[in-house]
């Protein structure tokens, strides 16, 4: 079986801006402004196997070894949670402040 790797433009479901393909001319899976995701993949990264299609928000970051940071999406409806590679392009610095933030919230600082 194939999986399609869609790299192409889309307007983003949360934030509704226009988000341009992906500027290393991979899949874009979320988007730069908001980090947003949508649930389409069921078992497996890219099988686009779900049929909940709905938004998938960034709840945190995650670094694996020999990789790059990885997005923590969780769905706003089922739950699921799945990891996504961020994108060059991504807009990190408002979405790691926020995290940082509420973590000192958390901790009482
Ligand atoms: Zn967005
Ligand atoms: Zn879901």
């Amino acid at each position: 079986m194939w999986f399609i790797m869609i790299n192409e433009e889309f307007e983003c479901e949360n934030c509704h801006k226009k988000v341009s393909s992906h500027p290393e001319s991979s899949a874009r899976n979320h988007c730069p402004f908001c980090l947003f995701s949508k649930h389409l993949d069921d078992k497996f990264p890219w099988d686009r196997a779900s049929d909940c299609l709905w938004l998938m928000e960034p709840f945190d970051l995650d670094f694996k070894k020999n990789k790059w940071y990885m997005i923590k999406h969780k769905c706003l409806k089922c739950g699921k949670e799945i990891l996504n590679k961020v994108a060059s392009d991504d807009n990190l610095l408002d979405f790691t402040k926020e995290r940082n933030k509420k973590l000192t919230a958390k901790n009482g600082f």
